[in-house]
Parts: C-alpha cells; sequence; structure tokens
C-alpha cells in the first residue's frame, strides 16, 4: 500500500500533523522510534505548556495526550518502537526505510514529513575538559533519570547554561532535595525564557553567573568538582579568574540542535542558522514533498508554535503548484526569519516567525519589497531566546524579494 503520507516522529509536531492530515487524506502514517507518542514532552512534568493554543497552564503530559488521545480515536495507523533508517526519493514517491522487531522494511509514500525533535549538545561539544566520569549529563537526560525513572542524580549539583531546560532542571533538583549551587553562562545574556528565570532561578535564591564557563571537570568514576574561568567579550578564557567548584554533578544546557540526519541524507538544503531544512511558506523542503516541522525545522521557544508549524504542513500536502520563489531577506539585527523563500503560487496569509540576535527594548519593522511597504509593526522587549511570530497577508506580492527590516528605536 502506498501512504500519502508518512510523519517520522510522535511528538507534539508529529501528532498535530497527522490530526490536521487526516481531514483530507486517507492514509497517514505515524512513525515513533519510542513505545509511547508524545516526544520529549513525556518527561516534561512542570506546567507551562499550551498557554497560547489554549489559554491553559498544562504540563507536558497533559498537552501532548489532548493531541495523542485524539489521534488514537481516528483512522491514523502508528508504528511505535519503530525507527525511520533511511528514505530515498523514486520519482514520484518515496520510500522509506524502517527497523521494528519485525525486521527491516520499505514503505511507499507520496509526502514525507520530518518531525524528529531536536537533539543536546553534549560536553565534548562545549570542549570541556575531562574524564568521562559519571555525573556529567545533559539537561535533558536528567530530566529522564528525576522526572520517568524517580532517581535522585547527585547532591552537589552545578548547571552550565541557562537554556529553558537547564532553569527547569535547577527548581527541579531544588525541589528534590539537591543543592543546586549555581547556574554559569558563558554569554553575558541568559539564554532561557525570562519567565523561567523568575520562577526557576530567582524565586529559590539559585545564583546566575553570565559570561562565565566551566573548563574542566575533576574526578575519575564520579564527578568530584568543576573548575569554572570568566570569558572576555569573545567568549576567550580571562587567564587568573579560574576558580574550584566542589560538586558530584554538572549538567549540561548547553543549546538544542535540530535532529536532521533524514533530511541530510536526502540533500535536503540545511539554513546554517537554523540547522534545520530552508523551506517555503508550505514549510516545504529543497526536496519537493519533503516538509519539516516543529523542532527539527528550528528551535522553537514553546510548544505551541510546535503544533502551529505542523499543522501548517498538514494543509500544504495538496498543495503541489510548483510556482517561481522568491527569497526571504533580513537585515542583521535578526538572526533569521523563516520560511527563507516563498511559493508565489500560493500567494496566502502566511505565518514568520523570527529571532533577534540581541535585547532590544523597541523597534519598528517594516516588510518591504523593495520601496514597497507590505506591513509595519512596533515591537517591544525583543530578546533572542524569545520568538517573534508575525501573520502577513502575501496577496499583493510581486516576484522580487521580500525584505524583513528591523530598527532599532530611541
Ligand atoms: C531534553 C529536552 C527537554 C525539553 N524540555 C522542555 C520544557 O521543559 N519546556 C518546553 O517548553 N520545551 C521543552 N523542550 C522543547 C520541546 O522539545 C518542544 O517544545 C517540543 O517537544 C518539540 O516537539 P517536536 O515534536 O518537534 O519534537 P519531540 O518532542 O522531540 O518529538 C520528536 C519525536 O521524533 C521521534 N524520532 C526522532 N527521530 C526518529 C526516527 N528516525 N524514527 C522514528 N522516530 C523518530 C522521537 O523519538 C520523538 O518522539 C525540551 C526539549 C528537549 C530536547
Amino acid at each position: 500500500m502506498k501512504y500519502d503520507v508518512i510523519i517520522i516522529g510522535g511528538g507534539p509536531a508529529g501528532l498535530a500533523c497527522a490530526l490536521e492530515a487526516r481531514k483530507t487524506n486517507e492514509h497517514v502514517l505515524i512513525i515513533e522510534r519510542e513505545a509511547r507518542l508524545g516526544g520529549i514532552l513525556k518527561q516534561c512534568i512542570h506546567d507551562g505548556f499550551g498557554l497560547i493554543r489554549f489559554n491553559e497552564k498544562l504540563s507536558g503530559p497533559e498537552y501532548a495526550y489532548k493531541f495523542s488521545s485524539e489521534v488514537e480515536k481516528q483512522d491514523i495507523k502508528i508504528s511505535r518502537l519503530t525507527f525511520v533508517l533511511d528514505i530515498k526519493k523514486d520519482s514520484d514517491k518515496f520510500l522509506v526505510t524502517i527497523v521494528n522487531e519485525d525486521g527491516i522494511k520499505t514503505l511507499e509514500t507520496d509526502n514525507v514529513v520530518l518531525a524528529t525533535g531536536c537533539r543536546e549538545r553534549t560536553a565534548r561539544q562545549v570542549f570541556i575538559a575531562g574524564d568521562r566520569t559519571a555525573g556529567v549529563m545533559t539537561a535533558g537526560q536528567a530530566q529522564y533519570y528525576v522526572n520517568i525513572l524517580g532517581q535522585k542524580i547527585g547532591k552537589e549539583v552545578v548547571i552550565l547554561g541557562s537554556g529553558d531546560i537547564g532553569l527547569i532542571m535547577a527548581r527541579r533538583l531544588t525541589l528534590e532535595g539537591s543543592n543546586v549551587k549555581g547556574v554559569y553562562e558563558i554569554k553575558n545574556t541568559p539564554s532561557g525564557l525570562e519567565r523561567n528565570i523568575q520562577q526557576c532561578l530567582r524565586d529559590f535564591d539559585i545564583p546566575l553567573t553570565l559570561s562565565t564557563t566551566v573548563v574542566q571537570t575533576f574526578g575519575k568514576d564520579r564527578l568530584e568538582g568543576i573548575e569554572i574561568a570568566k570569558v572576555n567579550d569573545r567568549m576567550q578564557i580571562i587567564p587568573g579568574t579560574e576558580e574550584y567548584i566542589k560538586c558530584d554533578t554538572l549538567i549540561l544546557s548547553c543549546g538544542l540542535i535540530p535532529e536532521n540526519e533524514l533530511a541530510e541524507k536526502l540533500h535536503i538544503e540545511i539554513d546554517r542558522v537554523t540547522k534545520g531544512p530552508i523551506v517555503n511558506n508550505l514549510l516545504e523542503t529543497s526536496v519537493k514533498g519533503v516538509y519539516s516541522c516543529g523542532n527539527c525545522l528550528h528551535v522553537n521557544d514553546v510548544v505551541d508554535y510546535v503544533s502551529e508549524s505542523a499543522e501548517i504542513v498538514a494543509r500544504s500536502l495538496k498543495n503541489k503548484e510548483i510556482g517561481e520563489e522568491i527569497k526571504v531577506n533580513k537585515t542583521p539585527l535578526m538572526g533569521y526569519v523563516l520560511p527563507q523563500k516563498i511559493n508565489l503560487a500560493y500567494k496566502t496569509p502566511t505565518v514568520f516567525y523570527f529571532r533577534v540576535v540581541k535585547e532590544i527594548k523597541k523597534a519598528t519593522l517594516t516588510v518591504k519589497q523593495e520601496d514597497k511597504v507590505i506591513l509595519t509593526r512596533k515591537l517591544f522587549n525583543l530578546k533572542p531566546p524569545e520568538m517573534v511570530r508575525v501573520l502577513i497577508d502575501l496577496k499583493d506580492i510581486e516576484n522580487k524579494d521580500l525584505i524583513f527590516d528591523l530598527k532599532e528605536e530611541e
């Protein structure tokens, strides 16, 4: 049998995509490598999910359940404990190779949706010297041990990186009786959302030290301590500022990287900034018929936008008209704008997401084509960790690059 669409990943992106896609497609399959649907949200037991979409504060499992329970009721096929090994384009269809307890099999589909989420940077990727001792782990691993396995991971904890998962784990470990000695951040601004800095650090008197990194770990079998040091504005260690901290656990929250090994196998064009595929307004990648959504497209700040991008993909699946494509350009104050291209066959209202490169109190966004202004908007309190979402009606655009021009104001 040939599927209309195979969705790889049963996290919030894959689930939202499947529900929306089933409205207009008969044969929809979700492939998930784990035993349960829900993705990473299964281990995120704190609340704060769904504020935008449902106007209520849900925990991660509650948010995932809203979608997974609905998916189970629909005629959507699910292959659990199944790993996608490879995807190949074969004239007008795709061949998806999977492995599970039945062995290796190849499935056929018209469309592929990549919803594989992201992974965390490890100690090696952030260049910390030292042996591979027990007690050094990523924030996601710590979250899994504590929230899913119910284990205590250490007594004296230091966290490197002020990403949201690290901040949430600082609070979680404090509530579980560990002494969280501090959070250290190499940049001169925090990486996580302001609400998490307040609710997870300040409310629990956990110090946050900026422009500081962990240089090396000490200990053979179990971590015994770490060396931290101040860095300059080029993130180089300042000699003489080294300091030893005794601890048995080091948690890394140093950024997430979109998981795109399958996209790379398909030779999909990847954006150097987002580390996800370059997509057009249908969220279609450079390989026609392959779409990307959720955290494998770009690392989202809140899950509500993950679900939104997945639904955009689902509604695009039948839009097969190949129009001319124009580029979306940006000014240097913005790290990226997504989608990066527009298929002019679909001049419909389109959601754009972007991030700024530094904190900006007040700015004006002008979206234009040469001198023709499409949209102007005043924006306030922009911060690099927080995504900005803008809905733009593209009905009047022409065959010229679209420019997102952001200007800081006094
Ligand atoms: C460790 C960690 C903790 C997080 N904690 C928070 C938090 O506390 N709060 C918050 O707002 N956000 C958190 N996030 C962000 C969170 O990931 C997103 O909000 C959201 O879960 C992303 O949804 P997704 O569906 O894109 O990805 P995921 O939830 O990661 O789902 C992707 C799914 O794809 C499956 N998959 C991947 N590759 C394959 C393959 N080859 N074959 C089959 N299946 C595959 C995975 O098993 C997974 O189930 C966290 C992220 C991580 C990595």
